[in-house]
């Protein structure tokens, strides 16, 4: 057969189907391309590691077994079967072209790939149709994109025995020729002796080995010009998208330079308009797969609150697909929709297009604890909390749209600076009679020891910042704290949206503790830790940031406290978001635990990176909690499967809302709440006490 037919088809095809890819693919490019600038390019050593472990090794999607194994085995073998790809279509031109020097290798690897991808497909439509897991929504578009993918793995070997099976039967030096060729590729001759024995005249087989490699081809481009039209776009950016995803510190939001200024001048802030996206933003919406992993994991949705994050993240592309051609003129209402929407003028056609915003439900963003379990775990590294409070900040500081709570708090920290509104005069009444050292009496303290609004006002809060100080002392760490003088850090306010008074209370934070001549901090909040060690940085400060739960199980691995040992005591510990996915500290608070002789430490399901939120992050605290079911009590009965006599945490808000939620579980009288402070403050052997006085 001759196969000189193959060259005009081939070019047609590769002209056709890489045009029309090129020309959606550019388009998206220049929407990204438009978005606000961000910087992505550092810490590339870092970035290599993430592709190399969470891209290429498929990590994130081990958290679920199975369906993590049938998409790590598509992923590999997409990546082993670029290669065939690519001859086949080199064969288009040359019909006999074979890879230089791997065929040996590559044939057979090929051919069980191969055979590995459609046993995933087969696998993957299982799922989708039978075994219909809650997060999967229903898709044909998936389901298409799964037979486009089995289509080509059986095309594949259809084509191979098809092909060399009609050589075989042909015979003589066809034969020789065919068996030469499939000498390393064994499912390719299995396939090709088989269709030798069958009835089917060798050049019948021939041409349908031609049929099964045309509509190979034809797959291939038409699979490629549905992906950046399709969720399946993430084929294409989700590995750039983990190489250029957020790395450390997770726990900052994004800063906005000159804000004074820009609302001097009344300029929009935050997000309202595509415009407004950073690219990387944009590469983050162009990613999403819809696999609902964030969906069911986000303590929001799964309480019936109306955030559901894998929405915001489609909404917000839908938007900015549905906003690509204004994007492509410049801004401008493009003619042919000026033309639609008939005798209008450009401004009213540009004021009916509805605005990014006006796509997002608000309740869904108020209902945001910010507890990033969302991008934890995305598998491709989208990052949903910045994109909420850049909502917030245009809510707030743009359009004055805001629960009513949200307005008494920022009113609040601005005049009291605290979010409570207590008289700032009764912030250090936590230490009366406590012989607290201050600032202000103190020489040289190695820590300045930032209580925090909770700590100080708080009274539940305030046995906690007492424990400390007990600990503190008992270990000899030369502290102090700034009692009245000490102002909220700014955290409220800043994940509430007004990202101009954190500035202002930060960068007085700030001066006052340079002033003072402070250098390390140690805070038992993990909002305040969160917010001072990784965005005061953004104001260009650098403190020691150092939060008790890591301080304590130091002072003890260095001997500077001696514990007694007490009755034995199940203890099950509710891990902080601000502590765990914001800062990775998992283990030193468990150390503190287990240090102490008697406890049992025993962990639930959701612990550590798969905890849920108390429901009092992002502000959360100080916002009515009205729509679905209460976080906390939620959360509280995870904890209670456990079966402990104490739920220990290490956050004095996580500590208001577990104690409510064991209070509503009707559990008080034999669940107690502490804090690790607490619980090692209890079992303190305290040196003699003019020691202590001295220290
Ligand atoms: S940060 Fe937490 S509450 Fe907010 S969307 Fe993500 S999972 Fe839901
Ligand atoms: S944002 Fe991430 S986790 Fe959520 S649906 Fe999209 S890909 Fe999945």
């Amino acid at each position: 057969m001759s196969y000189e037919y193959r060259l005009p088809v081939v070019i047609l095809l590769l002209v056709v189907g890489l045009g029309l890819f090129a020309r959606t693919v550019f388009g998206r490019f220049r929407v990204l391309a438009a978005g606000k600038p961000e910087t992505r390019w550092d810490l590339v050593e870092n970035r290599v590691r993430s592709l190399l472990s969470v891209g290429v090794g498929q990590t994130k999607m081990f958290k679920e077994p199975a369906s993590g194994l049938l998409h790590a085995f598509t992923f590999w073998g997409f990546m082993i079967l670029g290669a065939r790809t690519t001859q086949l279509f080199v064969q288009g031109f040359s019909p006999d072209w074979q890879l230089p020097f791997i065929e040996p290798i590559y044939a057979p690897l090929k051919d069980f790939t191969a055979l590995i991808v459609l046993i995933a497909i087969i696998g993957f439509v299982y799922r989708r149709v039978i075994v219909k897991p809650k997060r999967i929504a229903y898709s044909g578009e998936a389901l298409l994109i799964l037979g486009f993918i089995g289509g080509l793995m059986v095309t594949e070997f259809l084509f191979e025995g098809l092909h060399f099976g009609g050589l075989i039967k042909t015979g003589g030096e066809s034969a020789t020729h065919a068996h030469e060729h499939l000498e390393h590729a064994p499912i390719g001759a299995i396939l090709a002796n088989w269709f030798a024995t069958t009835g089917i005249d060798p050049k019948t087989q021939q041409i349908l080995g031609e049929v099964n490699f045309w509509i190979h081809l034809a797959i291939v481009l038409t699979f490629m010009n549905l992906l950046p039209l399709s969720k399946h776009f993430h084929v294409i950016t989700s590995l750039p998208n983990v190489f250029l995803s957020k790395l450390e510190p997770k726990g900052a939001l994004s800063f906005v330079p000159d804000i004074e200024k820009a609302l001097e001048e009344e300029k929009p802030l935050g997000l309202s308009k595509t415009e407004d996206l950073s690219w990387k933003q944009i590469l983050d919406l162009y990613t999403c797969t819809e696999c609902g992993r964030c969906e069911v994991n986000c303590p929001a949705w799964t309480t019936g609150k109306p955030l559901n994050p894998k929405m915001i993240i489609l909404d917000i592309r839908d938007h900015v697909y549905a906003d690509q051609a204004r994007i492509l003129a410049g801004g401008k209402v493009p003619t042919a929709a000026l033309a639609i929407s008939g005798e209008v003028s450009a401004e009213e056609a540009e004021a009916a297009l509805p605005t990014l915003i006006a796509t997002v439900n608000t309740d869904a963003i108020w209902s945001c604890t910010t507890c990033r379990s969302c991008s934890e775990q995305c598998p491709v590294m989208i990052e949903h909390v910045d994109k909420i409070i850049d909502i917030r900040r245009h809510l707030v500081m743009t359009r004055n749209e805001f629960p009513k709570e949200v307005g008494t708090t920022l009113k609040n920290i601005e005049s009291k600076s605290n979010p409570w509104g207590m008289a700032s005069g009764k912030r250090f009444d936590w230490a009366k009679d406590q012989n607290i050292p201050t600032l202000a009496d103190t020489e040289n303290p190695e820590y300045l020891f930032y209580v925090g609004c909770a700590g100080s006002f708080d009274d539940r809060a305030k046995e906690i910042t007492l424990a400390t100080a007990k600990i503190l002392k008992a270990a000899g760490v030369r502290f102090a704290v700034m009692g009245k003088k000490e102002k909220c850090c700014g955290d409220p306010a800043r994940r509430m949206g007004n990202e101009y008074l954190f500035q202002s209370i930060a960068q007085e934070n700030i001066d006052t503790w340079k002033e003072a001549g402070v250098t390390k901090i140690v805070s038992n909040c993990p909002h305040c830790y969160n917010t001072i060690k990784n965005e005061y940085s953004q104001l260009g400060a650098n403190f020691e940031m150092v939060h008790h739960s890591e301080l304590i199980p130091q002072l003890i691995a260095d001997g500077r406290l001696n514990l007694s040992a007490g009755e034995k005591q199940r203890v099950v510990f509710h891990d902080s978001c601000y502590m765990g996915r914001h800062n990775d500290v998992y283990e030193e608070p468990r150390a503190a635990l287990q240090a102490i002789k008697g406890i049992e430490l025993v962990e639930v399901e959701r612990s550590e990176k798969l905890g849920m939120c108390c429901g009092a992050g992002g502000a959360r605290m100080f916002m009515e909690e009205k729509i679905g079911s209460r976080i906390n009590n939620v959360r509280v009965e995870q904890l209670l499967e456990a079966k402990p006599e104490i739920i220990a945490s290490s956050c004095p808000f996580c500590m208001t809302m577990l104690s409510d939620g064991v209070g509503a579980a009707d559990k008080k009288d034999s669940v107690k709440t502490k804090d690790i402070a607490e619980l090692i403050a209890d079992r303190l052997i305290l040196p003699p006490a003019e020691d202590v006085a001295a220290e």
